[in-house]
């Protein structure tokens, strides 16, 4: 198909659910990804941060390929070896005593809402199923985390959604006010990605913490999109200290194959029991032999050159004309500046540019073996466009 078929078959056949660019990637080479007509582009969105080591990276390649060649797909109802490598790796690396693998961000985070109740239901009876989730927070689309999506604009057309959900700003006052003593959990994205890459107060974050300890609340830490080495910590929750009783994370576990985890630390560690929750493809072999290829990858090197990498975009994008604020952490970058945030984007990529936007912002979530050069051509693309 050349690119005005693709386009022309997408329109008519695929729920409009999507305002895409018009832009049809093909294939692509680390940073750089080529379009149908061989158009090149700076590669800062890694299809919402799940490319993390670029395409075509060599390590992950071989991993894949090595595990589709032996089998490509086990139920849940024996046991596999990729499944068990990555627990292990993910536990050792974390203090997570327990690890439930899912397709997506949000069928994790449909875990982590299960394993509060159950933990809360085990301990203190029928009622205590309450669970807080942030103003401005995303969790995902399904039914469960769309409720716990802390977004108004997300909560139109689909009622009923969930009982059970309560939102609150990012303050201890908030939180206080919500809580009440059906409070079982409370849902947090330390870094919240889609409404604009805001990295949450460093004392209030201890506070919560210490709030939740004390009062037998679990902390769910939503690391779908900041975890796995974006923001230069292996999950961004250690960056402030942070006691998780429960991490969920997706987007780059897999470095571009659909997977999702739900980890569990000591309190809830044998909450799920048979029967309690499962799925078909969660935790296929080939997802899983893809992440422990990316997991065992993320060493003190890495998530140093992450952090070099990201102050220096941050550093050279503060100066660019019209540009307002840069908010984030490592390679989890947004941009407020006096442009619509989707007219850069769009220019951008005109310009061979692939940027992300979140609500107002600019966002950039580059793969993680970006070079200088390609930052560099980045830079000048933001540049030429922004302070236009
Ligand atoms: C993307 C995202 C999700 C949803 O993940 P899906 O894989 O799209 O279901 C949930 N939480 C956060 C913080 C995300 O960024």
């Amino acid at each position: 198909m050349n690119r005005d078929e693709i386009i022309e078959a997408d329109k008519t056949y695929i729920a409009s659910t999507y305002a895409r660019a018009n832009v049809v990637l093909d294939h692509g080479e680390g940073a750089t990804l080529y379009d149908k007509s061989g158009k090149t582009y700076i590669d800062c969105a890694t299809g919402i941060g799940v490319n993390c080591f670029g395409i075509n990276d060599p390590v992950w390649k071989e991993a894949v390929e090595g595990q589709i060649e032996k089998i490509q797909h086990i139920c849940n109802l024996y046991y596999s070896e990729p499944q068990a490598q990555l627990a292990s790796l993910l536990c050792s690396r974390t203090g997570a005593k327990r690890v439930f693998f899912a397709n997506s961000g949000a069928e994790a985070n449909e875990c982590a809402i299960k394993t509060a109740r159950k933990y809360s239901y085990d301990k203190y009876g029928d009622g205590r199923y309450e669970i807080i989730t942030l103003k401005d927070s995303f969790h995902g689309r399904t039914m469960a985390t769309l409720t716990a999506t802390g977004q108004d604009e997300f909560h139109k057309y689909f009622m009923p959604f969930l009982e059970g959900i309560k939102y609150a700003a990012p303050t201890m006052a908030s939180i206080r006010k919500e809580r009440t003593a059906r409070t079982c959990a409370i849902m947090i994205e330390v870094i919240q990605g889609e409404s604009g890459v805001h990295v949450l107060d460093a004392d209030f974050l201890k506070s919560l913490d210490r709030y939740c300890k004390e009062n037998d609340i679990l902390l769910i830490c939503d690391e779908v999109q900041c975890g796995n080495g974006r923001t230069g910590y292996l999950y961004a929750y250690e960056a402030f200290g942070l006691h998780p009783d429960i991490v969920t994370t997706a987007k780059a576990l897999a470095g571009g194959l659909p997977l999702g985890a739900c980890m569990m630390f000591d309190k809830c560690q044998a909450t799920l029991t048979p029967g309690d929750h499962g799925t078909t493809f969660g935790g296929n072999p080939v997802a899983c032999a893809g992440a422990v290829s990316i997991i065992s990858r993320i060493d003190r090197d890495l998530l140093l050159e992450i952090q070099g990498k990201g102050a220096y975009l941050a550093e050279n994008i503060k100066h660019i004309k019209n540009v307002l604020s840069v908010s984030g952490m490592g390679l989890m970058i947004g941009i407020e500046t006096t442009k619509p945030a989707g007219k850069v984007a769009a220019e951008c990529a005109e310009k061979g540019l692939i940027v992300l936007t979140a609500h107002t912002k600019v966002r950039l979530l580059p793969p993680f073996n970006i070079r200088k050069d390609e930052m560099d051509e980045a830079l000048k693309i933001l540049n030429e466009v922004i302070s236009a």
